[in-house]
């Protein structure tokens, strides 16, 4: 048997800290949607028990460390499956990015998977199998745009925001989320006024305009000091006719919002010249 899915990337529209929890983590809050650049998973049943990833992204690991490997074992081991399963991951996603690739892979053999294998389970229960293994996952499971929390495994839907154009542009470094948390200053906002509030309800008015003000990212500052130039990513795509940009989730990727066809090309060159990967992209709607 065979199964392919896609599995989209994910920017964050905002990202508050609220406070830093007792288990290491940082309770957070964040709007996240999908873009329509993604990794395809091609999933292949075997005769053997064994789990097998293939890529042809010498750059991820192809072993137990890859997270779409530790999806398919956790799926296996819970529901006592001994079927085994090949793996091939098409990445077109890039890697440590604030894109959620690798949870975006996860979750795409969640979900299939759970075909293949007749399992049945709710996107609930997937979501929550996947967030044992990343926060990011749950979300990836459901994909849309949602408003998540605790630490970005407690997902509610909301509806698409207006359509627009997305320009990706990552500079050649890879950042630790790990590393990014561990800098932030935590200011413990007004949880009944924060950053994602305010996009959450510029969300519901169908307002882009209001989209574009209130984008917002906690731990942009942070990366920023620790590597300038996202500062400078970010700097491009405002003078090129970007109508807000933004770091997604701890970086390095910047996105720029434009809403004119005409505009795209223009932010889409000015970075291009600047860093190698750029992507024009829509968000998902
Ligand atoms: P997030 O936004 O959820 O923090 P990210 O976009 O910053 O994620 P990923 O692309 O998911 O980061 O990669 C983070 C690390 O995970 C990399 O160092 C990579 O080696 C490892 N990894 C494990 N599995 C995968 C996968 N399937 N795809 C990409 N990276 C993977």
């Amino acid at each position: 048997m065979k199964c392919s899915l896609k599995a989209p990337a994910k920017i964050n529209l905002s990202l508050d800290v609220l406070a830093k929890r007792e288990d290491g983590f940082h309770e957070v809050e964040m709007i996240m949607t999908e873009v329509d650049l993604a990794d395809r998973i091609d999933l292949t049943s075997r005769r053997d028990q064994q789990i097998v990833i293939q890529t042809h992204a010498g750059y991820i690991p192809a072993d137990r460390r890859n997270l779409a490997y530790q999806a398919a074992s956790l799926l296996r081991e819970r529901y006592r499956i001994s079927a085994g399963v090949t793996i091939y991951i098409q990445k077109n996603i890039p890697v440590a990015a604030g894109l959620a690739g690798g949870s975006s892979d996860a979750a795409a053999v969640l979900r299939g998977l759970n075909q293949m294998w007749g399992l049945k389970l709710s996107k609930e229960r997937l979501a929550e199998l996947g967030s044992e293994i990343g926060s990011d996952i749950a979300f990836c499971v459901h994909g849309g745009t949602a408003r998540a929390t605790g630490r970005g495994e407690k997902i509610e839907h909301l509806p698409a925001p207006p359509a627009c154009w997305v320009v990706l542009a990552k500079p050649p470094i890879g950042v630790s989320t790990a590393d990014v948390y561990g800098r932030v200053q935590v200011t413990n906002p007004d949880p009944a006024n924060t950053g994602s509030r305010a996009i959450e309800q510029a969300i519901r008015d169908e307002d882009y305009r209001q989209i574009c003000t209130h984008l917002h990212n906690d731990l942009e500052q942070v990366t920023m000091k620790l590597y300038p130039e996202v500062g400078q990513i970010k700097e491009r795509m405002l003078e090129s006719g970007a109508d807000a940009a933004l770091m997604s989730g701890s970086g390095p990727t910047v996105f720029g919002l434009v809403n004119s066809e005409g505009k795209v090309h223009r932010v889409y060159n000015a970075l291009r010249g600047f860093c190698d990967q750029v992507y024009a992209v829509r968000l998902i709607t």
